[in-house]
Protein backbone atom coordinates (compact mmCIF):
# COMPACT_ATOMS: atom_id res chain seq x y z
CA UNK A 1 0.00 0.00 0.00
CA UNK A 2 1.40 3.46 -0.88
CA UNK A 3 2.02 5.70 2.29
CA UNK A 4 -1.09 8.10 1.37
CA UNK A 5 -3.60 4.95 0.51
CA UNK A 6 -1.66 4.55 4.60
CA UNK A 7 -2.28 7.64 5.75
CA UNK A 8 -6.14 7.97 4.35
CA UNK A 9 -6.65 5.10 6.80
CA UNK A 10 -4.99 6.55 9.87
CA UNK A 11 -7.48 10.06 9.71
CA UNK A 12 -10.21 8.26 11.65
CA UNK A 13 -13.25 9.99 12.65
CA UNK A 14 -14.93 7.32 14.09
CA UNK A 15 -13.34 6.31 17.03
CA UNK A 16 -14.65 5.08 20.35
CA UNK A 17 -13.93 5.72 23.91
CA UNK A 18 -13.26 1.72 24.72
CA UNK A 19 -10.75 2.58 21.93
CA UNK A 20 -9.25 5.84 23.08
CA UNK A 21 -8.90 4.24 26.74
CA UNK A 22 -7.20 0.67 25.38
CA UNK A 23 -4.62 3.57 23.75
CA UNK A 24 -4.22 4.94 27.03
CA UNK A 25 -3.85 1.79 28.66
CA UNK A 26 -0.86 0.31 26.64
CA UNK A 27 2.31 -0.32 28.15
CA UNK A 28 3.91 3.26 28.24
CA UNK A 29 6.83 1.90 25.98
CA UNK A 30 4.53 0.54 23.04
CA UNK A 31 2.71 3.60 23.40
CA UNK A 32 5.07 5.95 23.05
CA UNK A 33 6.76 3.86 19.87
CA UNK A 34 3.30 4.19 18.40
CA UNK A 35 2.84 7.52 18.70
CA UNK A 36 6.69 8.32 17.51
CA UNK A 37 6.08 6.38 14.24
CA UNK A 38 3.14 7.49 13.56
CA UNK A 39 4.51 11.31 13.94
CA UNK A 40 7.57 10.60 11.90
CA UNK A 41 4.89 9.64 8.96
CA UNK A 42 3.53 13.18 9.04
CA UNK A 43 6.00 15.60 10.42
CA UNK A 44 9.66 16.35 10.56
CA UNK A 45 10.00 14.97 14.50
CA UNK A 46 13.07 17.56 15.24
CA UNK A 47 10.28 20.48 14.21
CA UNK A 48 8.21 22.46 16.84
CA UNK A 49 5.70 25.07 15.26
CA UNK A 50 6.27 28.35 17.99
CA UNK A 51 3.39 30.82 18.19
CA UNK A 52 2.97 33.75 20.34
CA UNK A 53 -0.15 34.61 22.43
CA UNK A 54 -1.46 37.76 23.50
CA UNK A 55 -4.27 38.95 25.72
CA UNK A 56 -6.06 41.66 23.76
CA UNK A 57 -8.82 42.01 26.74
CA UNK A 58 -8.17 40.68 30.04
CA UNK A 59 -10.10 39.32 33.15
CA UNK A 60 -14.21 40.00 33.65
CA UNK A 61 -15.57 37.14 31.97
CA UNK A 62 -19.24 36.40 32.42
CA UNK A 63 -18.33 32.69 32.18
CA UNK A 64 -18.08 30.42 34.92
CA UNK A 65 -14.90 28.22 33.65
CA UNK A 66 -13.68 26.21 37.23
CA UNK A 67 -9.86 26.71 36.19
CA UNK A 68 -10.09 30.53 34.96
CA UNK A 69 -8.45 33.20 37.07
CA UNK A 70 -10.54 35.38 34.50
CA UNK A 71 -14.12 34.68 35.56
CA UNK A 72 -15.44 37.60 37.31
CA UNK A 73 -17.08 34.76 39.52
CA UNK A 74 -13.77 34.00 41.41
CA UNK A 75 -11.96 36.72 43.10
CA UNK A 76 -7.89 35.45 41.93
CA UNK A 77 -6.42 39.34 42.08
CA UNK A 78 -6.42 39.28 38.00
CA UNK A 79 -6.56 43.14 37.18
CA UNK A 80 -8.95 43.42 34.33
CA UNK A 81 -7.89 45.34 31.03
CA UNK A 82 -10.18 46.69 28.09
CA UNK A 83 -9.81 45.80 24.85
CA UNK A 84 -6.46 46.77 23.61
CA UNK A 85 -5.95 49.74 20.71
CA UNK A 86 -5.89 47.97 17.12
CA UNK A 87 -2.66 49.66 16.66
CA UNK A 88 -0.80 48.46 20.01
CA UNK A 89 -1.76 45.30 19.13
CA UNK A 90 0.03 45.55 15.95
CA UNK A 91 3.08 46.43 17.14
CA UNK A 92 2.93 43.83 19.68
CA UNK A 93 2.74 41.37 16.73
CA UNK A 94 5.60 43.22 14.83
CA UNK A 95 7.68 42.44 18.10
CA UNK A 96 6.39 39.46 18.02
CA UNK A 97 7.84 38.55 14.62
CA UNK A 98 10.98 40.31 15.26
CA UNK A 99 11.50 37.11 17.74
CA UNK A 100 10.57 34.81 15.40
CA UNK A 101 7.21 33.92 15.51
CA UNK A 102 5.15 32.85 12.47
CA UNK A 103 1.27 32.98 14.07
CA UNK A 104 0.15 35.68 16.23
CA UNK A 105 -2.85 34.51 18.37
CA UNK A 106 -4.82 37.22 20.03
CA UNK A 107 -7.28 36.06 22.70
CA UNK A 108 -10.19 38.07 24.68
CA UNK A 109 -12.03 36.86 27.55
CA UNK A 110 -15.67 37.22 26.72
CA UNK A 111 -18.63 35.11 26.46
CA UNK A 112 -18.83 35.63 23.00
CA UNK A 113 -17.67 39.64 21.13
CA UNK A 114 -20.42 41.97 21.01
CA UNK A 115 -21.48 43.69 17.89
CA UNK A 116 -19.75 47.14 18.66
CA UNK A 117 -16.27 45.16 19.33
CA UNK A 118 -16.00 43.41 15.69
CA UNK A 119 -14.88 46.16 14.10
CA UNK A 120 -11.98 46.44 15.99
CA UNK A 121 -11.20 43.16 16.10
CA UNK A 122 -11.65 42.87 12.37
CA UNK A 123 -9.02 45.48 12.06
CA UNK A 124 -7.02 43.23 14.10
CA UNK A 125 -7.20 40.43 12.04
CA UNK A 126 -6.27 43.14 8.73
CA UNK A 127 -3.56 44.60 10.57
CA UNK A 128 -1.76 41.13 11.94
CA UNK A 129 -1.95 39.60 9.29
CA UNK A 130 -0.16 42.22 6.16
CA UNK A 131 2.45 42.03 8.56
CA UNK A 132 3.14 38.27 7.07
CA UNK A 133 2.00 36.46 10.47
CA UNK A 134 -0.56 33.99 10.52
CA UNK A 135 -3.23 34.93 12.74
CA UNK A 136 -5.43 33.38 15.54
CA UNK A 137 -7.80 34.51 17.60
CA UNK A 138 -9.91 33.26 20.99
CA UNK A 139 -12.83 35.46 21.53
CA UNK A 140 -15.54 32.67 22.86
CA UNK A 141 -18.32 31.51 20.81
CA UNK A 142 -19.37 32.62 17.52
CA UNK A 143 -21.97 32.88 15.67
CA UNK A 144 -22.29 32.67 11.38
CA UNK A 145 -22.26 36.02 10.71
CA UNK A 146 -19.19 36.55 13.17
CA UNK A 147 -16.99 33.47 11.60
CA UNK A 148 -17.52 34.79 8.05
CA UNK A 149 -16.48 37.93 9.26
CA UNK A 150 -13.61 36.83 10.64
CA UNK A 151 -12.62 34.64 7.87
CA UNK A 152 -13.10 37.02 5.26
CA UNK A 153 -10.90 39.92 7.38
CA UNK A 154 -8.37 37.09 6.64
CA UNK A 155 -8.28 34.93 10.08
CA UNK A 156 -6.60 31.78 9.64
CA UNK A 157 -7.36 29.83 12.87
CA UNK A 158 -9.79 30.38 15.85
CA UNK A 159 -9.63 29.09 19.36
CA UNK A 160 -12.58 27.49 20.96
CA UNK A 161 -11.30 24.21 23.26
CA UNK A 162 -13.72 21.44 24.48
CA UNK A 163 -12.20 21.31 27.65
CA UNK A 164 -12.67 17.76 28.54
CA UNK A 165 -15.32 14.84 28.18
CA UNK A 166 -18.77 15.61 27.45
CA UNK A 167 -19.97 13.78 31.08
CA UNK A 168 -17.42 16.02 32.80
CA UNK A 169 -18.14 19.06 31.36
CA UNK A 170 -21.18 20.11 33.56
CA UNK A 171 -18.52 19.93 36.56
CA UNK A 172 -16.30 22.50 34.85
CA UNK A 173 -18.80 25.12 33.37
CA UNK A 174 -22.48 25.78 33.17
CA UNK A 175 -23.02 28.89 31.31
CA UNK A 176 -22.40 27.23 28.25
CA UNK A 177 -23.28 23.91 26.91
CA UNK A 178 -20.93 21.51 25.32
CA UNK A 179 -23.38 21.70 22.31
CA UNK A 180 -22.77 25.66 22.06
CA UNK A 181 -19.54 24.80 21.79
CA UNK A 182 -19.54 22.09 18.80
CA UNK A 183 -21.84 24.45 16.62
CA UNK A 184 -18.99 27.32 17.16
CA UNK A 185 -16.66 24.94 15.81
CA UNK A 186 -18.73 24.31 13.13
CA UNK A 187 -19.53 27.63 12.26
CA UNK A 188 -16.04 28.28 12.29
CA UNK A 189 -15.41 25.34 10.02
CA UNK A 190 -18.31 26.45 7.86
CA UNK A 191 -16.83 29.49 7.24
CA UNK A 192 -13.39 28.25 6.20
CA UNK A 193 -11.47 29.14 8.83
CA UNK A 194 -8.77 26.46 10.29
CA UNK A 195 -10.02 25.25 14.08
CA UNK A 196 -7.90 25.24 17.32
CA UNK A 197 -9.33 23.17 20.23
CA UNK A 198 -8.18 20.93 22.46
CA UNK A 199 -8.55 20.56 26.53
CA UNK A 200 -7.25 20.77 29.86
CA UNK A 201 -5.69 17.81 32.15
CA UNK A 202 -5.64 17.66 36.11
CA UNK A 203 -8.98 19.11 36.40
CA UNK A 204 -10.28 16.02 38.47
CA UNK A 205 -11.45 13.68 35.24
CA UNK A 206 -11.47 9.95 34.83
CA UNK A 207 -9.17 8.36 32.52
CA UNK A 208 -12.42 7.74 30.44
CA UNK A 209 -12.66 11.39 30.51
CA UNK A 210 -9.41 11.91 29.12
CA UNK A 211 -10.31 9.29 26.68
CA UNK A 212 -13.87 10.64 25.75
CA UNK A 213 -12.23 14.19 24.83
CA UNK A 214 -10.21 13.04 22.27
CA UNK A 215 -12.97 11.42 20.70
CA UNK A 216 -14.87 14.43 20.52
CA UNK A 217 -11.60 15.84 18.80
CA UNK A 218 -10.74 13.01 16.62
CA UNK A 219 -14.60 12.58 15.43
CA UNK A 220 -15.41 16.59 14.05
CA UNK A 221 -16.15 16.62 10.73
CA UNK A 222 -12.51 17.86 9.86
CA UNK A 223 -10.16 16.76 12.89
CA UNK A 224 -8.30 20.24 14.35
CA UNK A 225 -5.67 21.25 12.62
CA UNK A 226 -4.34 22.16 15.92
CA UNK A 227 -4.50 20.42 19.30
CA UNK A 228 -3.54 21.97 22.65
CA UNK A 229 -3.55 20.09 25.50
CA UNK A 230 -3.35 21.64 28.34
CA UNK A 231 -2.37 21.08 31.92
CA UNK A 232 -4.29 22.60 34.87
CA UNK A 233 -2.73 25.75 36.25
CA UNK A 234 -3.94 25.66 39.63
CA UNK A 235 -4.51 29.50 40.64
CA UNK A 236 -5.19 30.85 43.59
CA UNK A 237 -9.33 31.58 44.09
CA UNK A 238 -10.42 29.92 41.69
CA UNK A 239 -12.69 26.16 42.15
CA UNK A 240 -9.86 23.75 41.29
CA UNK A 241 -7.08 25.75 43.08
CA UNK A 242 -6.75 22.48 45.33
CA UNK A 243 -7.45 20.00 42.47
CA UNK A 244 -4.47 16.83 42.77
CA UNK A 245 -1.86 16.85 40.73
CA UNK A 246 -1.52 15.18 37.57
CA UNK A 247 0.88 12.11 37.04
CA UNK A 248 2.93 13.48 34.51
CA UNK A 249 3.15 10.08 32.69
CA UNK A 250 -0.40 10.52 32.34
CA UNK A 251 -0.19 13.67 30.39
CA UNK A 252 2.52 12.28 28.04
CA UNK A 253 0.03 9.27 27.26
CA UNK A 254 -2.30 11.18 26.51
CA UNK A 255 -0.46 13.94 24.20
CA UNK A 256 0.57 9.87 22.73
CA UNK A 257 -3.03 9.26 22.54
CA UNK A 258 -3.84 12.40 20.67
CA UNK A 259 -1.21 11.65 18.21
CA UNK A 260 -2.01 8.61 16.90
CA UNK A 261 -6.00 9.57 16.90
CA UNK A 262 -5.12 12.93 14.65
CA UNK A 263 -2.01 12.26 13.37
CA UNK A 264 -2.21 15.10 10.37
CA UNK A 265 -2.78 17.75 13.87
CA UNK A 266 -0.29 20.03 15.32
CA UNK A 267 -0.53 18.69 19.42
CA UNK A 268 0.29 21.77 21.23
CA UNK A 269 1.88 21.85 24.52
CA UNK A 270 -0.42 25.03 25.89
CA UNK A 271 -0.90 26.14 29.51
CA UNK A 272 1.16 24.52 32.52
CA UNK A 273 4.17 24.05 30.50
CA UNK A 274 6.17 26.24 33.41
CA UNK A 275 5.37 24.12 36.09
CA UNK A 276 6.56 20.72 33.45
CA UNK A 277 10.06 19.96 34.24
CA UNK A 278 12.27 19.69 30.64
CA UNK A 279 12.76 15.91 30.61
CA UNK A 280 8.60 16.11 31.03
CA UNK A 281 8.98 18.63 28.17
CA UNK A 282 10.95 16.12 26.10
CA UNK A 283 8.57 12.91 26.60
CA UNK A 284 6.02 15.13 25.37
CA UNK A 285 7.70 15.79 22.12
CA UNK A 286 8.57 12.10 21.81
CA UNK A 287 5.26 11.26 21.96
CA UNK A 288 4.22 13.42 19.69
CA UNK A 289 3.67 17.04 20.76
CA UNK A 290 5.11 19.28 18.28
CA UNK A 291 3.99 22.86 18.79
CA UNK A 292 3.92 25.60 21.90
CA UNK A 293 3.78 28.77 23.10
CA UNK A 294 6.36 31.00 23.54
CA UNK A 295 6.70 34.15 25.65
CA UNK A 296 7.06 35.38 28.78
CA UNK A 297 3.53 34.51 29.84
CA UNK A 298 0.44 32.09 28.17
CA UNK A 299 -2.43 34.57 28.92
CA UNK A 300 -2.38 35.29 32.65
CA UNK A 301 -0.48 31.94 33.86
CA UNK A 302 3.36 31.73 33.58
CA UNK A 303 5.39 30.36 30.61
CA UNK A 304 9.11 29.72 30.62
CA UNK A 305 11.28 32.14 29.40
CA UNK A 306 11.97 32.01 25.75
CA UNK A 307 15.87 31.02 26.71
CA UNK A 308 14.74 28.37 28.75
CA UNK A 309 13.16 27.40 25.23
CA UNK A 310 16.18 28.13 23.07
CA UNK A 311 18.55 26.07 25.85
CA UNK A 312 16.05 22.73 25.30
CA UNK A 313 15.91 22.95 21.69
CA UNK A 314 19.56 23.26 21.32
CA UNK A 315 20.23 20.47 23.70
CA UNK A 316 17.27 18.26 21.97
CA UNK A 317 18.47 19.28 18.39
CA UNK A 318 14.98 20.80 17.49
CA UNK A 319 14.33 23.60 15.12
CA UNK A 320 11.74 25.72 14.91
CA UNK A 321 9.12 24.45 12.17
CA UNK A 322 8.33 27.28 9.59
CA UNK A 323 5.38 26.34 7.28
CA UNK A 324 4.54 29.45 5.51
CA UNK A 325 6.42 32.33 4.17
CA UNK A 326 10.41 31.34 5.81
CA UNK A 327 12.55 28.30 5.17
CA UNK A 328 13.84 26.31 8.43
CA UNK A 329 16.20 28.50 10.35
CA UNK A 330 17.78 27.56 14.05
CA UNK A 331 15.74 27.77 17.28
CA UNK A 332 18.39 30.51 18.49
CA UNK A 333 17.52 32.81 15.63
CA UNK A 334 13.73 32.35 16.39
CA UNK A 335 14.13 32.75 20.20
CA UNK A 336 16.64 35.47 20.05
CA UNK A 337 15.17 38.42 21.94
CA UNK A 338 15.31 41.60 19.86
CA UNK A 339 17.64 44.54 20.79
CA UNK A 340 15.07 46.29 22.47
CA UNK A 341 14.21 43.61 24.94
CA UNK A 342 10.11 43.10 23.63
CA UNK A 343 9.35 40.60 26.23
CA UNK A 344 7.93 42.70 28.51
CA UNK A 345 5.02 43.17 25.77
CA UNK A 346 3.47 39.72 26.03
CA UNK A 347 3.23 39.51 29.76
CA UNK A 348 -0.61 40.40 30.34
CA UNK A 349 -1.38 37.64 28.78
CA UNK A 350 -4.80 35.63 29.74
CA UNK A 351 -6.37 31.66 30.21
CA UNK A 352 -8.72 30.68 27.66
S1 LIG B 1 -11.98 30.21 29.94
FE1 LIG B 1 -12.61 31.86 28.55
S2 LIG B 1 -14.84 31.82 28.65
FE2 LIG B 1 -14.13 30.64 30.44
S3 LIG B 1 -14.06 32.16 32.11
FE3 LIG B 1 -12.02 32.09 31.16
S4 LIG B 1 -12.02 33.73 29.63
FE4 LIG B 1 -14.15 33.31 30.17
Amino acid sequence: MSLSAEKAQDIRHNWTVDEAQALLSLPFNDLLFRAQTMHRRYFNPNEVQVSTLLSIKTGACPEDCAYCPQSARYDTGLEKEKLLEVQAVIEKAKAAKAAGSDRFCMGAAWRSPRKKDMPYVLAMVKGVKELGLETCMTLGMLDEEQSQQLAAAGLDYYNHNLDTSPEYYGEIITTRTYSDRLGTLANVRNAGMKVCSGGILGMGESTQDRAGLLVQLANLPTQPDSVPINQLVKVAGTPLESEQDLDPLDFVRVIAAARIMMPASHVRLSAGREQMSEEMQTMCFFAGANSIFYGECLLTTPNPAANKDQALFRKLGINSEHRVTREPESLETLLAVPENDERSLFYNAVQV
